[in-house]
């Protein structure tokens, strides 16, 4: 049997520190090549293999794939939604660009398994806000969320039109202590944890209101592993599932954070990511992953703000 032989593009990223350190504890830490454009990140220091990968270079891509018999990729490097709405056509490119370079060499060296995730700005403002359901109007008005869309279509397509085995989750906003988080329009929720316990106060870009669904980091990890552990006859979605944790506003999550921060305040001065938020779900409906293979949220507000203060 063919050992796995895992490649993480993007590893020193929120989502890819994390990941990487999961996957080496799963498959073996020599087993877990990880690679980014940028230098190692600290956390990931000696726990493993690295080398300096631009992912838009296909030709190296494909030579690193070759050399390191790799048989699964995850491909997290991206240009984010707020980082992308200042450069549209930069962020097209090498959100594009870098799937299918990814899916073409998966079908060309016939790799096991590609992950590569997708996010709730598929949707858009004429998407059902409340509930999303899997299928529904996808109108995404960021060209982040245009080129997820456009990147679940392709994966579908690889997977239906040449059999690549190519797994993907609608991550809603991802909260985690242990990596910053690489300009999304859900990132105020991880600075003011760190606002609360540096200065007690919080000025949010985002109003009062604006409801969001979110995930503890844990909670993202597991999905992740859980979905591509799957067995790929269980796996019926192949553009994204959507996935679902919870789903808080900033005053609520101010709130909670209070329990522990008496004296923590917050206030409100909305910027440009406040239209891209109002275009997004308020939640979302993601009964078919938990039928398909069974998932289930472990962390709500309560429980991840605890957490977050305990490790920050
Ligand atoms: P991030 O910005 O923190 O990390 C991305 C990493 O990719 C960075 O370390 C960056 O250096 C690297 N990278 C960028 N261009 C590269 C290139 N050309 N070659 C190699 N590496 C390159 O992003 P993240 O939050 O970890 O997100 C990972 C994936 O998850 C992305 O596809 C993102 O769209 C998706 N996602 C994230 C969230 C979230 O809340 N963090 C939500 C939904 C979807």
């Amino acid at each position: 049997m063919k050992k796995d032989k895992i490649l993480v593009i993007g590893a020193c990223g929120q989502i890819g520190v994390e990941l990487t350190l999961a996957l080496r504890k799963m498959y073996g830490d020599a087993n877990v090549l990880a690679s980014d454009l940028r230098e190692e990140h600290e956390l990931l220091k000696g726990t493993g293999p690295y080398v300096s990968l631009d992912v838009m270079n296909k030709e190296m891509l494909h030579v690193l794939v070759i050399r390191h018999n790799i048989t699964q990729i995850y491909l997290l490097a991206a240009i984010l939604s707020a980082t992308g709405e200042k450069n549209p056509l930069l962020a097209w490119h090498i959100n594009m660009q870098s799937l299918l370079n990814v899916l073409d060499i998966a079908k060309e060296e016939n790799l096991d398994k590609i992950y590569w995730p997708s996010s709730i700005a598929v949707f858009g403002p004429n998407s059902p806000m409340q509930e999303t359901p899997q299928h529904t109007i996808i109108e995404p008005t960021t060209i982040y969320g245009i080129s997820k869309f456009a990147g679940e279509r392709w994966c579908e397509y690889y997977h239906h039109r040449y059999g690549v085995d190519v797994r993907s989750l609608r991550y809603p906003g991802l909260i985690s202590y242990k990596s910053a988080p690489g300009g999304g329009t859900t990132d105020y929720a991880v600075e003011i944890f760190h606002e609360a316990k540096e200065n007690k106060s919080y000025t949010s870009f985002l109003s009062e209101n604006t409801y969001l669904p979110m995930m503890y980091m844990p909670d993202a990890i597991r999905a992740t592993i859980e979905l591509m552990e799957a067995n790929a006859a269980d796996v019926t979605i192949r553009s994204a599932y959507n996935l679902s944790a919870m789903s808080f506003s900033p005053k609520e999550i101010a709130a909670e954070i209070k329990k522990h921060i008496p004296a923590f305040t917050i206030s409100y001065e909305p910027d440009y990511r406040q239209q891209i938020a109002d275009g997004w779900p308020n939640s979302m409906d993601d009964s078919l992953a938990r039928q398909d293979w069974k998932w289930h949220p472990e962390y709500d507000l309560e429980k991840m703000t605890a957490d977050m203060l305990k490790n920050i």
